[in-house]
């Protein structure tokens, strides 16, 4: 835990005076506690000790002020009271032990990350990455279910059977084509798939939080149940919108998740809603020299359709984002290719935005196929809601991973972040790593995350932990390498120990989800319905065959 980005606890904070009195001001402001929601025991003991001490200095007792026996009895009992309510604070407080826990199985934790990295298995195909989280978790005693919502590779993992139902999302899919090794520069055969979204780090970080609230409900005997969701194919395939829509979330009363990230930080921030669909082209094939006036060419098809597009793109808000690959177009030029593919992905943080841009790409591929004599159909990939922020825990969120803090580099991670930093060519700043954003209601929403679909289920919030070297981004081989590294293993601790925490503060006062939920009832609205954008397709299950 580093001083100078953590909160202090009420108590601490009584026996502050100068200089670290002020700081501690000063960061109130920045990340208020709302002790009396958080710590209701301490609150009222501190509430009647101050009762008391008004009392005595008022003179409001009468015979306190002739009886310097019952004048020492008095002070007795304030003694008593007071330190009840220093007790009631800590020990509603304390969970430290818990916290500790996690670091000393770092080792272990790494091991089973790095696994998967090594696996690098895509969306649905993460047969060994899922089960080796599911043992995992088996073994600490969680009741493991399979195969749920139709997908071989998703599961959920459960410890306890009554009380509020903790939710933690974990992932576990690598992207194509992003193989790299764990070295500082990059290594030419991604051929083969890599961890270029750290998601190897989320499944295990989020499996350790999962196992720390397991022991915390264990060993305080405090009411609640702790449900890890092993959720594949979130790039791309959507994974968790067929979770939601097979009714998995239901039951839950809050989902945590975090994200690999180049710093730490736990804003609301917000994801873009997305339609993704791959658009097929069918024409005929004829000799291109000796016979063209025989084929329709399927790639015209694929082109027209992306010239109607890219034309569109001047009238539809400027916020949206349009992106295609023609993943088919043919094999050779004098064949005129009878089949052609373009996987298109439409995003906006409105989702009836997305709805409306999707529905005209569609038409523009209709009359594609009109005007080259091809024929054309397409198929749902993937579709994803925006993510509906919660305050009252993304707040709680924030103060969790302030006390947690950020971590130092050693001297060999210095180095490597130091060559990972030349190829970015941004400077190293190593704030990013050692402390904590300050909380920015209004951070910017960047890529979608099918955690949209769960926010609009369950009040939802997430952090992200400094896993890769300050300024690397996302999808990318600097992604991939630091994630190999025990940089990458330390960041998941971070989030491992946010995540638990989060979870112990929820478990110790059950009122901050009542807040939590009226506040996703106000913002969602009491008659929502859930219409998932992907329709009721199955799930993509060789989306990356
Ligand atoms: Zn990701």
């Amino acid at each position: 835990m580093r001083l100078e980005s953590r909160v202090y606890r009420p108590t601490e904070f009584l026996f502050l005076h100068g200089r670290k009195k002020q700081k501690y001001l000063q960061k109130q402001k920045m990340f208020p506690l709302r002790t009396k929601i958080e710590y209701p025991l301490g609150y009222f003991l501190m509430k009647v000790v101050k009762k008391i001490v008004g009392c005595i200095n008022q003179n409001c007792i009468p015979w306190m002020q002739y009886s310097d026996f019952k004048n020492i009895l008095m002070k007795k009992i304030f003694l008593s009271l007071f330190s009840l309510a220093v007790f009631g604070l800590q020990a509603q407080t304390d969970h430290t032990s818990f916290l500790n826990a996690i670091d000393a199985n770092a080792a272990q934790y790494g091991t089973i990350a790095q696994t998967i990295w090594g696996y690098a298995e895509m969306g649905y195909q993460e047969t060994k990455s899922s089960a080796l989280l599911q043992e995992t978790l088996a073994a600490e005693g969680f009741v493991i279910e399979k195969g749920i919502a139709g997908i071989p590779t998703a599961f959920s993992a459960t410890y306890g059977t009554d009380g509020p139902v903790i939710a933690i999302l974990g992932e576990y899919d690598a992207l194509p084509g992003l193989s790299q090794k764990n070295l500082p520069y990059k290594v030419d055969n991604n051929t083969r798939a890599g961890h270029g979204c750290g998601h190897h780090l989320f499944g295990t970080a989020s499996a350790a939080a999962a196992i720390a609230v397991k022991n915390y409900l264990k060993e305080t005997g405090k009411a609640g149940t702790v449900k890890f969701f092993g959720c594949p194919a979130e790039e791309g395939g959507s994974g968790k919108v067929y979770m939601t829509r097979a009714g998995l979330f239901d039951d839950a009363d809050v989902a945590l998740h975090w994200h690999p990230n180049n710093k730490n930080a736990a804003n609301p921030g917000a994801a873009l809603a997305n339609k993704s669909a791959k658009f097929r082209f069918y024409g005929r094939s004829a000799h291109a020299a000796a016979a063209p006036e025989q084929g329709r060419s399927a790639l015209d098809g694929v082109e027209s359709m992306n010239y109607m597009v890219n034309m569109m793109r001047e009238h539809i808000p400027s916020s949206a984002r349009i992106h295609y690959v023609i993943t088919r177009g043919g094999e050779a030029p004098n064949v005129v290719p009878d089949f052609a593919e373009v996987y298109y992905y439409a995003r906006h943080n409105r989702r009836d935005v997305v709805i409306d841009i999707f529905d005209r790409i569609v038409n523009t591929a209709k009359g594609a196929a009109l005007g080259t004599g091809t024929t054309m159909d397409f198929e749902m990939i993937g579709g994803t809601h925006e993510l509906l922020p919660n305050d009252v825990l993304q707040e709680l969120m924030h103060k969790s991973l302030s006390q947690i803090g950020g971590f130092d580099y050693t001297s060999k991670e210095n180095e490597f972040a130091k060559r990972i930093a030349e190829t970015l060519e941004k400077p190293l700043n190593m704030a990013f790593v050692s402390g904590v954003e300050p909380y920015d209601p209004n951070a910017l929403p960047m890529g979608s995350t099918d955690v949209g679909d769960v926010s609009f289920t369950v009040p939802t919030a997430g952090m992200g932990a400094a896993t890769w070297v300050p300024g690397t981004p996302a999808h990318s081989w600097q992604a991939v390498a630091t994630g190999g590294t025990t940089i990458g293993n330390k960041g998941m601790l971070v989030a491992a120990k946010t995540l638990a925490l989060t979870a112990f503060k929820l478990l110790d006062n059950p009122k901050i989800m009542k807040e939590a939920h009226a506040e996703f009832l106000e913002k969602r609205g009491v008659d929502f319905k859930y219409i998932p954008l992907l329709g009721d397709r199955s799930p993509a299950l060789d989306y990356r065959n």
